[in-house]
């Protein structure tokens, strides 16, 4: 049957092939072009022991309804892992257990009026708090007045610090709220159960990569957009690639904000719009080693002075038998881009990050670990700094037929794989592709701009 509607996509991360997936559904022509060489953007992953492991750690949760619907789809719900994890915090040089009520009245860092201080204000946020509400009070000031300096300093601003790294003072309560709404949902008795497929992410990619392309998707990759054409009435025409111009009706972009800015004219008010919203990198040292440091999957580091905000030890999650013996721990930061650690060597890096690890893992033998791999990405997540709903550009953008769905979308939710895929099925509602329905679930995300 001829195919009536068309849309180019531009990005090739988790949004933009879910959202090719949602319009091949219904019939629509489409086209996906990735500047890379690897579809998968931040979902990328390399051989480690024998398996794909991502760049990036990655779990999802129980409660991830769009994920998977995703996963049902291409069939390869037999690949899913549920299992439950372990959290501790690294607080005045000593590691902590951090997982139920116990735990929390053995932490010493906090005294007894702070932690039943931190157990309501989070149940607060977690059950009642709307975010709406708390746009413009940051979280860290709510914190430090309603939990208290000892449970903030300890548990909050640490938690805040490994997700924003230098942005953490600007962040709104309202991120915090739909960040533990999620994070309760996914704890039943006390115990958080974290999602992870067979194979990493790379399963989940590579399944959707061949149902698109059996679906007649046409998938150019190394190709970086570079210019946006439009005529006189303010409609997108076509994008000019590094394969050439490529011409159609309908172009969504999932690309991040900062690079759409530079292809927009400069009298355009969507120009501006989209260049206020700033991003924040990540860089991601993967240690491989023949011995574990710890038992526990997350730790936060709460104490100042390291170079690093967490420890996931992967293989207390996903066990080193997946990865022929080998244990695998990811020490992750945040970075402004401006950071000189950002653009320093792998080299430097590691020189910086490896010996602090000795101060938390005394046990721990540097020499035991094997190799060393460092990863790194100038767009990690979006600074969704005070009253960012203003900020969320509108889906449909004031060209006629240019549409945007990216990380500002997520927005008051966390940023991630089952919110891309609920930004990607809102936005191919809004562009008339609506027969094919993604299940809710409780996600914030994928609710402003469209
Ligand atoms: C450290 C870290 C940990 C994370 N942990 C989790 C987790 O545990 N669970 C979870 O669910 N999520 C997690 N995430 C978030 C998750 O990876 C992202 O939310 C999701 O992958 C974003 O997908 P995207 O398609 O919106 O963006 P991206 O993956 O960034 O994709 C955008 C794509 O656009 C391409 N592109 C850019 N410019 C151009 C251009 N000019 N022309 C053509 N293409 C272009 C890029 O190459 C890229 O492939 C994590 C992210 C990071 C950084």
């Amino acid at each position: 049957m001829e195919k009536e509607k068309s849309l180019t996509i531009i990005g090739g991360g988790i949004t933009g092939l879910a959202a090719a997936y949602i319009a091949a559904k219904q019939n629509v022509k489409v086209t996906v072009v990735e500047s890379s060489k690897n579809f998968g953007g931040l979902l990328n992953t390399f051989e480690i022991g024998g398996t794909r492991l991502e760049y990036f750690y990655h779990h999802f949760f129980t409660h991830d309804k769009e994920i998977h619907w995703l996963i049902k789809e291409l069939g390869i719900e037999d690949k899913l892992i549920y299992k439950s994890t372990t959290m501790g915090t690294f607080r005045n040089g000593k590691l902590y257990s951090f997982n139920g009520i116990l735990d929390l009245l053995k932490f010493s860092p906090i005294n007894f009026i702070g932690k039943i201080r931190w157990g309501l204000s989070s149940l607060y946020l977690g059950k009642i708090a709307k975010w709406k509400k708390y746009e413009n009070v940051t979280a860290l000031d709510w914190f430090y007045k309603n939990a208290g300096k000892s449970a903030t300093d300890s548990l909050w601003r640490p938690m805040l610090d490994i997700k924003f790294g230098p942005y953490s003072n600007k962040i709104p309560l309202s991120w915090m709220i739909g960040r533990l709404r999620q994070r309760l949902n996914s704890r039943k008795s006390g115990d958080e159960r974290l999602g992870y497929i067979e194979g990493g992410l790379d399963t989940l990619l590579q399944a959707l990569l061949s149902k698109l392309k059996e679906m007649g998707v046409e998938l150019i990759n190394e190709s970086p957009v570079t210019a946006i054409q439009f005529d006189s009435s303010k409609k997108i025409t076509s994008i000019e690639t590094a394969k050439g111009v490529m011409q159609g009706n309908n172009f969504l972009f999932t690309i991040p904000g900062t690079i759409i800015s530079k292809l927009l004219p400069e009298n355009s008010p969507t120009k501006k719009d989209f260049a206020s919203i700033e991003y924040f990198g990540a860089v991601c040292v993967i240690l491989e080693s023949s011995k574990k440091l710890s038992d526990t999957y997350w730790i936060n580091v709460a104490d100042p002075g390291y170079d690093f905000g967490g420890v996931i030890e992967h293989t207390n999650f996903i066990g080193p038998e997946n990865y022929q013996g080998k244990h695998i721990t990811y020490l992750s930061r945040y970075f402004d881009l401006k950071d000189p650690l950002f653009n320093a060597t792998d080299e430097q890096i590691k020189n910086k990050m490896l010996p602090q690890l000795s101060l938390i893992f005394p046990n721990f033998n540097l020499k035991d670990v094997e190799k060393v791999y460092v990863f790194r990405t100038p767009f990690a997540a979006t600074v969704c700094d005070l009253e960012f709903s203003k900020k969320v550009p509108n889906c449909k953008t004031e060209f006629d037929g240019m549409y945007v769905a990216n990380m500002a979308h997520l927005y008051p939710d966390e940023r991630s794989v089952n919110n891309s895929i609920r930004i990607a099925a809102e936005a191919c509602k809004k562009m008339g592709f609506a027969q094919v329905v993604v299940p809710e679930g409780n996600s914030l995300a994928g609710k402003l701009g469209f």
